[in-house]
């Protein structure tokens, strides 16, 4: 295991294993241009390594150059690229093969192609060491491929997370296991929200609520807040795969976090089991469910006076509010049966200081070791 900055990374490929994958890639594309001398262009800072090993696997003469793109702060892509070392002269009418350390959606591909496109080259290959097909969805045909990986975070041979972790000799794994997936569970205005808010800071969590990501579409006009207010303004639930969607690409979005606290989601069985699925297939689960427990009168109270400062339209209604309470009752209650099956069901008191509810919460966490 190694530590760079805050996270932990443990063994994924060792070094013979990257150079073999290295070697085969060099023998593949010597046998498809051994009759010209090609122009390889490494993609800087990641691919410097594997740059330098290919080209002293690569047994006939060939040319080097180098691009620098910057896609990636911290270890989410931020989709902003530029170029910042343009593409070599005097390339018109050669062979280039751009080198990339890994490929994962292909919006840096893209703009490499973007870059490119004008040059009036013989040929434009693509050869990635690392390949993650279950996230590229761009439309260019990847050439030459050293390994395919799954979609977890790498770093080492020349990929870093915040620059650290380029000079390793072979490549690690965010170490997933230390990770801690939470799901608050309770009736509207139980307080997972507040809750939430409070671990997230104290477990360096990230926090998904589907409410608050609703209501962020809604209040931008997207497609999907369109689709979900008709739903929402009567206090129905949305259709769960809409919603299971949602949540899996607000997970993926967060490739860095150290875990989750999903609040208002699952709220149906349909969305647990999807969880479930989802989270193992990316090496995870959820750690614990913790119900926040409260009355109903109470809850309505609470409801009513939030839906006054916050002017949400499903907290101003009693009647909106005894239906979301039924919609609680019959779909999202049945869940503590499913995570009492598993072992993962708590219960917590919402009643109370919000600073004590924490510590309720927090003892439940603690305890999970
Ligand atoms: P909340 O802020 O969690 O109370 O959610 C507000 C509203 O968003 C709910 O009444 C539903 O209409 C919708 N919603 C939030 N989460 C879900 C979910 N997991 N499944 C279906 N609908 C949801």
């Amino acid at each position: 295991m190694i530590k760079l900055h805050d996270k932990v990374f443990k063994p994924y490929l060792g070094e013979e294993q990257i150079l073999a994958a290295v070697k085969k890639m060099a023998v593949q594309i010597a046998a498809d241009y051994k009759d010209e001398v090609p122009i390889f262009v490494g993609v800087l800072n990641g691919a410097f390594m594997f740059v330098s090993d290919f080209l002293k696997a690569y047994p006939h003469p060939c040319q080097v150059s180098f691009v620098r793109l910057s896609s990636y702060q911290g270890l989410t892509s931020t989709g902003i690229v530029e170029s910042l070392l343009d593409v070599p002269e005097n390339i018109e009418g050669r062979s280039v093969i751009i080198l990339e350390d890994v490929i994962d959606t292909g919006r840096t591909l893209k703009q490499l192609v973007h870059l490119f496109s004008g040059t009036n080259v013989k040929e434009f290959k693509i050869a990635s060491l690392f390949y993650k097909s279950e996230v590229y969805n761009g439309e260019y045909s990847i050439d030459y491929v050293g390994l395919e990986i799954p979609d977890d975070f790498i770093v080492g041979y020349g990929l870093d997370y915040n620059e650290l972790g380029r000079n390793l000799r072979g490549v690690y794994q965010l170490n997933q296991a230390s990770m801690i997936n939470l799901v608050l569970f309770g009736k509207p205005g139980a307080g997972k929200g507040t809750q939430a808010g409070v671990l997230k800071d104290k477990y360096n969590l990230k926090h998904i609520s589907t409410g608050d990501v609703f209501r962020y579409n809604i209040k931008n006009g997207t497609a999907l807040g369109i689709l979900a207010k008709s739903y929402i303004d009567r206090g129905d639930l949305v259709p769960d795969e809409v919603t299971i969607n949602m949540l899996k690409d607000e997970v993926e979005k967060n490739p860095e976090a150290a875990g989750f606290i999903f609040d208002g989601f699952p709220r149906t069985a349909a969305q647990a089991e999807a969880l479930d699925n989802f989270l193992e297939s990316r090496n995870m689960h959820v750690n614990a469910t913790i119900a926040l427990e409260a009355d109903d009168d109470v809850l309505v109270a609470r409801l009513l006076e939030r839906g006054k400062e916050s002017g949400r339209s499903d907290d101003q209604d009693e009647g909106k509010i005894r239906n979301r309470f039924d919609e609680y009752n019959e779909k999202t209650a049945p869940l503590k049966a499913y995570y009492e099956k598993q072992g993962k069901f708590h219960s917590v008191n919402g009643i109370g200081e919000i600073t004590d509810i924490t510590s309720r919460l927090a003892e439940v966490i603690d305890a999970l070791g």
